[in-house]
């Protein structure tokens, strides 16, 4: 296919799209192409005006917003989870808005390993995000096992995608518990969690997922797939904003049990305010929680999620997988003598939401990219990540932003940026 037959492809493709009304509802500048809803989703007017909404809570009724108005902050990070957990597969009281990635993994770990003179290696991926390597680490240390030792990091084959032979081959009667990706941050690749789980639990180990990169670009099953616990960020692909209040997932089957953290926004709603020194935690997934929720931070995942809502994550999942396949035909046809090597996953069943490309003068390209208002990601030393956001991207966009970065590489107008990452990369 040349590139008229692709550009009238992605037309039709727009017209026939069923969430296309959505992206009016975002902020999206002027002529900008906006490729990086997977590191900082956009602005919705529905977040905006929930953001509003809870300023005005507290304008109007002061302390009495914690029970007052449409949205009253005791309750909002119970109410939020339960909103959140269509996205994941989950039952409401199994689901609690709170924290970031990094603190309710620490959460996590500290609820759930418990490591004895048999059972006492954490098993991740070498490929994994460094905060979360960095809360396994703190949290062994605490508990008195180095974490040279007793941290297992699963190899990789090809330093982008990590195979389930392997998971399965690194999980032994030690292994205490596991965290994983849902999807590979670098590589976008997805990871198979119900084969994971089912085989993990024979060897009695808690397994963990962090679903930054697949919630609100991929549905979950996580309770049917008997997840002991997960932990996520919502301002990624579900478009929260800069520091979002993050979520975490327990498990039913792990209700009632004391958490490792204790505070008192875990307390059982009712009894919190008794103000005992002995710690009543909530019979469900918020008994994980630690201090006041971060209400402000929280505000506008409620307009957020009501989106999520109306376009249905199968529908949203349909289209960015369209959406991905359309942009790797884009490259395939327009980049081919460029050298860029794509390293996510073909197929659809082992692909999140973007596609990233290697290629050694990443860095530059991208500042090249972006100086032509279109918005892509580095990560450091030589990956460009490219995330349609099915709410808001179109195909058309996806074509002209391809087309842009064939010029680029025909000019060789990159070779004028230095090849090293900016402070935020
Ligand atoms: C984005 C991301 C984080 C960020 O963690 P925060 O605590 O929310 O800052 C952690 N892990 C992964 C895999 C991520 O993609």
């Amino acid at each position: 296919m040349k590139g008229k037959e692709l550009l009238e492809k992605a037309i039709k493709m727009d017209q026939h799209d069923e969430l296309a009304s959505f992206r009016d509802e975002f902020y999206i500048r002027e002529k900008q192409i906006y490729l990086d809803g997977n590191s900082l989703g956009l602005l919705s007017k529905r977040a905006e005006k929930e953001t509003i909404k809870a300023l005005n809570s507290w304008k109007e009724y002061g302390i009495d917003g914690w029970t007052e108005g449409d949205n009253p902050w005791f309750t909002l990070s119970e109410s939020l989870g339960e909103k959140s957990a269509p996205l994941i597969g989950a039952y409401k009281d199994e689901v609690i808005v709170t924290g970031s990635i990094t603190t309710n993994l620490h959460q996590m770990i500290a609820s759930f390993y418990h490591p004895d003179d048999s059972k006492n290696e954490i098993l991740a991926d070498e490929l994994n995000f460094p905060s979360d390597l960095y809360a396994i680490q703190s949290q062994l240390e605490l508990k008195g096992y180095d974490p040279q030792v007793y941290l297992k990091k699963i190899p990789s084959e090809d330093n982008q995608t990590i195979l389930l032979d392997r998971i399965k081959s690194s999980i032994s009667e030690k292994t205490a518990l596991i965290l994983l990706p849902s999807v590979l941050y670098r590589s976008g690749q997805l990871l198979p969690i119900k084969e994971i789980v089912e085989y993990a639990h024979q060897f009695s180990a808690v397994v963990g997922f962090d679903l930054a990169h697949s919630i609100g670009a991929v549905p979950h099953n996580l309770h049917k797939w008997n997840v002991d616990f997960a932990v996520w960020c919502n301002y990624k692909y579900v478009n929260s904003g800069p520091g979002g209040t993050g979520g975490l997932f327990v498990h039913q089957r792990h209700h009632g049990k004391m958490p490792g953290l204790k505070g008192w926004f875990g307390s059982a709603k009712d009894k919190q305010f008794d103000m005992e020194h002995s710690f009543s935690p909530a019979a469900d997934a918020g008994a994980y929680q630690i201090g006041t929720p971060h209400i402000l931070s929280s505000a506008p995942l409620i307009g957020s999620l009501s989106i999520f809502e109306e376009a249905g994550i199968h529908r949203l999942r349909k289209k960015s997988l369209q959406q991905t396949d359309y942009l790797l035909q884009l490259i395939d046809t327009l980049l081919a003598d460029h050298h860029f090597k794509i390293v996510t996953p073909l197929k659809h069943t082992e692909r999140g939401g973007h596609i990233a490309l290697e290629h050694s003068a990443a860095a530059s390209i991208c500042k090249a990219l972006k100086d032509q208002m279109i918005i892509p990601d580095f990560r450091s030393p030589n990956l460009i990540r490219l995330a349609p956001a099915p709410l808001y991207t179109t195909f058309e966009e996806l074509f002209y932003s391809m087309l842009e970065l064939e010029k680029i590489m025909e000019t060789k107008a990159y070779e004028q940026y230095q090849n090293s990452r900016n402070i935020i990369a």
